[in-house]
Parts: structure tokens; sequence; C-alpha cells
């Protein structure tokens, strides 16, 4: 994950507001009573967890590569899991076989105008002692891709996205029988193939170009923390917006007597063979393109003009795999409640890596067993939480989320009927706190990060996150940062173990971590993510490391603990009407826009300002989009919202001793969310409010039928999701109302 560096700058012109001082103040969902001493075990909580520790399990998670099915990766899980008893823990291992493709052939060589052969080798450095290890480490490839053997004039096609082509289609280019050389960036790496595919591509090639983490954004590697010459990210290039996990057992767990889908059956494999390489290897192919200069924002950082080709670059591509099922070691611990065992709070980071990966996961993972062994030692102290917490350390989050995709589907009916919530972290850096997921949980989250004490200003993780919020908002929206009581939240797309959780089973999740100071994606997925590179370029001192073990764990027992469960609807009612203001904008925008587009035509402007000299290819008229019903969908966010406010208005004059049956309609409210159908053409994708776009793959589409069928031009089904959204928001409307009731009786 990047991190927005340049908003840190704006920063310290808001560092000298103070810090409010600290009332006494009673915890949501909890009585004053309960609150105090909620909050003096939570005060013992964050002392414990040790900053030696995080480093010294980092030191032993990422000694030696450990992606899965290696040696130790299974090691890793086995060590977790003796850690964990020894912490006075009831820990198991869960295991799942899954489809994990690794390469057997990888080839690359510019046939014309001059022979290269690409090295797709990222070489061993001196001064890094663990970037030697060879016979272990994964080379650059991407997983899922299919094997093929290509040989084709080559095409740049920028990030790759259906914009990119859209521009293609103008400068009249087509990758039609073409590799597309595409660049990392902007859109997750699995849709550059997907979208190549879509327009006719036979192969594709996606590298680091040196604007997006290499030396435009510093010194690279030994010298800083940014990407070499030589450096390639790894990474999964699985169809992961249609379904993630094992691509054999859609929607079911992967166990032993699981019915596998044959191979020709898959749908989350690539339909044309993709590698990615670094700039070293791709500047042959890039310099030798022919054709117009791409358009300025398509230009990057190498010392030679962009051209879009097609050729005279010809590229030979030749990629074989070794199809294989290797295990799945996740990590499972549970502490029971004592009041309510049945209603369970879940944490979760992975623990696999592409190679050593220190930075990621392990910067999560490592400050996630520190928050076990703390919470280990507040039992041995007479802690008991009242509710279920379940701590798990998922196997193959890498690959395609495969841990916790398998698990969460084989434990699925449990899962709806117990789940109360899941807090995620996938690696972690140095800056300022972020959250990110479901917006019932968003006021809970400020909540939290009141109180944490950020590291290095010492003002609260939650006044550094609102400031930095202001320093980043535009218009109007300054305004709102500054004075709305909770700092937003973003949506979750996907991208890490949450995915399965929000998305497949409408649990309401939350995904944390901190950073923005720090290198962020500078090694991102290659040998050179590992200790040494971590302890010189990252959290150095382990300080937001600790930092992230004490809000998370925080808000593991804060959960556990509550007389009710925090939820606070109002802001999710808030976040609604302003998903339905961006899609109206967005329907207004398209018909404005379509409308132009054919005056333009009609008076002649393309013909007019065409250059004779080049291919431009004038666009084309487009239908002119219908208005669409939105009545159905502002009724219900209206019944929502009056819903919202007569259960706060209950909540607040209620005495904080809660109930089974209300905690069943409070964990209710996330998966009412979701519909048994799934999004159009994507049934495991069942949350009608959160999803990662078909297009995009991490970036979020929320309302994402509604949104996605107006993007992509098909009205009808635009007026059908409406309907559908505006019938889950009146459900969940319904049920505050009786969760009202609940609080009242008491
Ligand atoms: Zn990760």
């Amino acid at each position: 994950m990047l991190n927005p560096r340049q908003a840190l700058a704006l920063l310290s012109v808001f560092a000298i507001a103070t810090q409010a001082a600290d009332s006494p103040h009673v915890l949501r969902g909890y009585s004053s009573q309960s609150s105090a001493s909620e909050m003096q075990w939570e005060e013992k909580f964050k002392q414990i967890p040790q900053q030696d520790r995080l480093r010294e399990n980092m030191r032993r998670l990422s000694a030696r590569p450990h992606h899965v099915g290696s040696p130790y990766d299974k090691d890793n899980a086995e060590w977790i899991l003796a850690q964990m008893k020894s912490y006075g823990l009831d820990a198991k291992i869960e295991t799942f076989d899954t489809l994990f493709p690794t390469p057997a052939e990888r080839s690359l060589e510019l046939l014309e105008p001059v022979k290269y052969k690409a090295k797709l080798e990222e070489p061993a450095l001196e001064v890094d002692p663990t970037s030697n290890q060879k016979s272990e480490q994964l080379p650059t490839y991407n997983a899922y891709s299919i094997d093929g053997d290509v040989t084709a004039p080559v095409v740049f096609v920028n990030y790759g996205s259906p914009a990119d082509y859209e521009e293609l289609e103008r400068m009249g280019v087509s990758v039609s029988g073409a590799i597309a050389l595409a660049r990392y960036g902007l859109t997750w790496r699995g849709i550059k193939p997907k979208v190549a595919a879509e327009h006719g591509a036979v192969g594709c090639l996606i590298y680091s170009d040196p604007h997006e983490d290499g030396y435009f954004q510093g010194d690279v590697y030994p010298k800083g923390p940014m990407r070499p010459p030589f450096g390639a990210q790894r990474g999964s290039v699985m169809d992961m917006p249609t379904y993630p996990g094992d691509p054999a057992t859609p929607g079911v767990g992967a166990t032993p007597d699981a019915k596998k889908l044959p191979m020709s059956e898959i749908k989350t494999l690539t339909k044309i063979p993709v590698m990615p390489i670094s700039y070293e290897d791709a500047e042959p192919l890039l310099s030798h393109l022919s054709g117009e200069m791409v358009p300025p924002a398509w230009r990057g950082s190498l010392p030679f003009p962009y051209h879009v080709g097609p050729g005279p670059a010809k590229a030979h591509l030749h990629l074989k795999f070794n199809w294989d099922r290797k295990p799945l070691y996740d990590v499972i611990v549970k502490i029971p409640g004592s009041k309510y065992p049945d209603e369970w709070v879940i944490r979760g980071n992975h623990h696999d890596a592409w190679v050593n990966g220190a930075g990621d996961p392990v910067s999560g993972a490592s400050p996630e067993m520190e928050e076990a062994r703390a919470l280990g030692e507040l039992l041995k102290q007479g802690w008991k939480p009242d509710r279920t917490i379940i701590y798990c350390f998922w196997d193959g989050e890498e690959p395609g989320l495969l841990g916790s995709t398998e698990w969460a589907e084989t434990h699925a009916d449990d899962l709806k009927a117990h789940a109360v919530a899941y807090i995620n972290s996938d690696g972690n850096g140095r800056g300022y706190f972020r959250a990110e997921g479901s917006h019932s949980l968003e006021s809970f989250v400020n909540g939290i990060a009141k109180d944490i004490e950020d590291p290095e200003t010492k003002m609260t993780a939650w006044k550094r996150a609102r400031l930095a919020d202001i320093s980043r908002a535009a218009g109007p929206m300054k305004t709102e940062a500054r004075t709305r009581p909770d700092v937003r939240i973003d949506a979750l797309g996907s991208g890490s173990d949450y995915t399965v959780f929000t998305d497949h089973l409408g649990i309401a999740s939350l995904n944390l971590g901190f950073g923005g100071e720090d290198a962020g994606g500078g090694q991102y997925h290659s040998i050179y993510d590992d200790f040494y590179w971590y302890t010189h370029f990252e959290d150095t001192d382990f300080a937001y490391g600790k930092a992230l073990a004490q809000t998370a764990g925080t808000m593991m027992m804060r959960l556990a603990d509550a007389g009710i469960l925090p939820f606070k609807f109002t802001n999710f009612a808030d976040t609604i009407h302003l998903y339905i203001t961006q899609i109206k904008e967005l329907d207004t925008t398209q018909r404005a826009h379509a409308k132009e587009l054919d005056a333009e035509i009609e008076e002649g402007v393309y013909q007019a300002l065409v250059d004779p000299k080049k291919k431009m290819v004038p666009p084309v008229k487009e239908p002119i989009p219908p208005y669409l019903n939105f009545a159905p969908l502002d009724n219900a966010a209206d019944d929502l919202t009056r819903a919202a406010e007569a259960y706060e208005k209950a909540f607040t004059a209620a005495p904080m001793q809660g109930s089974a049956a209300l905690d069943a309609k409070l964990m209710k409210s996330e998966r009412l969310l979701t519909n048994s159908e799934g999004l159009p053409n994507r049934p495991w994708f069942q949350n009608l409010i959160y999803a990662p776009g078909f297009y995009t793959g991490y970036g979020v589409k929320t309302l994402p039928g509604v949104r996605e069928a107006i993007e992509q031009k098909r009205w009808t089904e635009a007026d059908q999701q409406i309907v559908r959204v505006a019938k889950a928001l009146q459900d969940e409307a319904d049920l505050l109302d009786e969760a009202t009731k609940d609080l009242g009786s008491h």
C-alpha cells in the first residue's frame, strides 16, 4: 500500500493545535462503572507490547523466504502456534489444500530491432544478508498467469486501465495480436492482463517504472528505500474481483472432500500469459517503440521519449508453471467468552510472504503476536472477556487471499451466526493512523484512536489522523474535516484478508495501519523486503508496531467487553447519503459528457482539429444516458436515517446492559447488506454496499451494483440495482427499529 507522503508536509501547519484536555469519558456501550473497569484493563494491556519483542518476532519470521508451500512457511506457522501456546492460549493449525502455481520455465527476449535477453533476476546484495537465499526464493512471476508461448510486437498501454485503452483507440492503436507492456500503478495488477486480453492482446508484461516506486521517489536500495533498476514486483493476477481464494473451490472451503473444478472450468486464471519485469528489463523494449509519443500523463521517468508502438520492438514471451496444489497453515487462537461465548470478535493478519516479507506481512503479524501475548498476560491477571476472541494468522494471502477465504468459507454458517466483527491488518509503517471499513464501526474506530498515543508527536493517534485528514481534504470537505465529530473512514475494496468477511459474509470489518512517513511500497513483493531493509528504512524502532498492537488489541477488548455492541448507525446512514449523492453526480456528469460529445461531433470539432499528419481517430457518438429513478434509494436512505437516529436516542437513554437478543440484531445489521445472489456476474460478492471494482481490483466501488451499471452504461440494470439496494437499506431500517424496541424494553 502506498500512502500519500505529501500530506505530511502540510501537517506541521496544524501541529500547533493543542490536544483537548482529557476528561474522564464513558465508553460507548458501557456503563460508567464498567467503563472505568474496562479502561483499567486496557491501560494494563497497552503497557505490555514491547518494541524489542516486535523486532525479534520480525527477525524470526522473515529470516527465510516463506511463501505458500515452502518449508519455512510451515515452520513459521508451527513457531507461531508454539508461541501462542507459550502465552497460555488455546491455539491450533487448520490446513487446506489449494491450487498454487509456481514457475517452471520463464523467458523473455527482444527479437527485433535489436536482440536482448531479459535477466528476470533480482541479484543478491552484499549489505543485505538475506538477499542471497537464492535456492529458497520464488523467482519473479505473476501467480495464476496461464502457460503460454507468444511472439508479437509490443504496445505500451500505460497503466492498462479501461480508460487507457479508450485513449489508445483515439490514437488509432490496437493491441490486438500484440504484447501489452503496462506499468505498475493506478489499477491492481490483475486488472492489467484482464483488460489487455479483452482488447485482443496475446501477452502482457508489467514493469515497475522508476516514476512509481524507483528513483523518481527517492534513493534506490541499498542507499535508500526505493526499488532498484533490477527490482521486480511479484504478485497475484488471479481474477479476484470475480472471486478470491482457491480457484478450484469457489464459495466452499478447500477441504479434502470438497469438489474441485477441473482446470478447464476455472474462471479466475488469466486469459493470456503475464509476467512482471524490472525497469532494467523493460527499457530495451520500451525504448524500441515507435509510433506516436504517448500523452503527457503516460510518461514515466526513464530517460528517453515514450512511444506507444506497436513495434518495431518484437518480443518472445515463454511461460510454463507447475500447477500443483499446496498446503495452507492457518494458525487459529481462541479465547472463550465468559458471558456471550457464541459472539466472536475476530482479528487477523497473514503470515505468508512472497519472499522474506518483513514489511508485507510481518510488520503487521509481529504486532498481532504481541497483542495475543498481552491478552494472555491479562487472562493470567484475572481478566475475562465477555465475548469470544479469535486471533488468526493467515497463510496464502499473497497468491489470492487463500487462507482467510478457505477458512471463512469452511466456517461460513458459524461465522454468519456468531461473528461480531473482523479486524484486519496487513503490514505496518510509520506515520499517522489509518482505518478503512464498515461505517457502523466508524465512531467506534474514532473512539479507540482517541485513546492511543502517537509515538512521534505524543498527540493522540486520533488528533494526528484528524489533522492529516484536514490537510488532505479539498474544497468544502475541509470544513467538514474540521467540524465533523468523527473522522471519516474509507470503505474497504479488496487486497487483503478482510475481503471474505466484508464482501462475502457481510461481517462488519476494519483494516488498520500506520503509514505516510515511510517508503511505502519501495520494495513491495521483492527479495529486498526483508529485515535489513525494514530496520533501516521503515518503522526502524518498532514504535509504530507497538502503536498498532495497542490499537488493534484495544479494539478487540472493547468489542469483547461492551455491555451493548458499540455499532453506531447514524454514521452509516450519513455515509449512505454521501454515496447516493456521488452516484447521482456520476449519472449527471455522464449525461452532460455524452451530450457535449455529440454536439461537438455534430459541429465538426473533431474533423477540424484532427492533425492530418497524425492518425488520430475521432470519437463516435455515445448513447445519451436515460434518466434513472433514484427515488427508491432516496426514500430508503431517509428511512434509514430516521431509524438510525431513533436507535441512537434510545441507546443514549438505555442502561448499558445488553442482551444476546439485542446483540443478535446488531450482528445481523451488516449481514442484511448482503444478498445471496450477489452482484451482477459475480455471485461470490454479496455485499450490496461495498465491493472491489470489477475494473479497479483493489479500489472500492460503493453501492457497486448501481455504480458499475452506470459506469458501464447498462441502464436497465442500474434501475434494477437501485431497487435491490433500496430494499436492503429498508430492511436495515426495519431491523434498527426492532433493536430500538429492545433498548426501550430494558
Ligand atoms: Zn500482505
